[in-house]
């Protein structure tokens, strides 16, 4: 078995790795989908928010109001507390996630892609740190101008409409997200290997096709 967190700033590509690494058959979860399945009226993360946030971050059909939770924790400077609250619940079920990929299959890879790894366990001094939760830690990177123009492009994708305002708009929310992460520079000594997502999604296949195979090995103590 092996442990595995796949991490990269906002953009820098970690949601299309992970699915070349799924597409070679590994088991991966994706940490922002586990905390919107915890956020779930009833679920975990949804009772703590409530209790320590009130009803007024409820919509009237029982749902989390989440621009109301946002303005909260980003506008209120609230967001150690939430951070504090939902973090630890999601990296619990990550460990469960884990736990059961291997009672499948004992050699099983199972990879954790987060934005936050390092972020995530500085805050939550509850939870083990991430040098326990992960025997390796992969980390995407591109410059971080290339990371804005990314993520700006995924959304106006979707939103070819959007005015001038929107886009400046969405621009600038990208900024502030990645003002909020660590910088690659400071995560790259703490990893076990980097993908360099600046090339054509090929170059990075092929990184990947490599990790995997070591990977695989690694899982099968096979090598380290
Ligand atoms: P976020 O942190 O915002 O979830 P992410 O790190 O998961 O982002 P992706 O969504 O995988 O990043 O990639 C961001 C955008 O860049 C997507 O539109 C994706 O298709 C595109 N992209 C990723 N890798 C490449 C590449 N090598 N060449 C060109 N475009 C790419």
């Amino acid at each position: 078995m092996l442990r595995v967190g796949l991490t990269g700033g906002i953009g820098s590509g970690k949601s299309t790795v992970a699915q070349m690494f799924r597409e070679l058959g590994m088991s991966v979860i994706e940490a922002d989908a586990v905390g919107r399945a915890l956020m779930e009226p009833g679920q975990s993360a949804y009772r703590a928010v409530v209790e320590h946030f009130g009803d007024k971050v409820v919509r009237p059909d029982g749902t989390l109001d989440r621009a109301r939770l946002a303005e909260m924790a980003f506008r209120e400077g609230r967001l150690a507390e939430l951070n504090a609250l939902v973090h630890p619940l999601v990296i619990a079920a990550q460990e469960e996630w884990m736990r059961e990929v291997f009672a499948r299959d004992p050699e099983a890879v199972a990879m954790v892609e987060s934005a936050l790894i390092f972020e995530a366990s500085h805050e939550a001094s509850s939870v083990p740190g991430w040098r326990d939760r992960f025997d390796r830690v992969l980390l995407v990177t591109v410059p971080d101008e290339m990371k804005i123009a990314r993520y700006v492009g995924r959304i106006l994708a979707m939103e070819p409409d959007a005015t001038p305002e929107r886009r400046a708009a969405i621009e600038q929310d990208a900024r502030s997200r990645l003002a909020r992460q660590i910088p690659d520079a400071e995560k790259i000594p703490l990893c076990d290997a980097v993908i360099d997502n600046t090339g054509t999604l090929a170059e990075t296949r092929a990184q990947v096709e490599r990790l995997a195979e070591e990977l695989r090995l690694a899982a099968r103590g096979v090598a380290r």
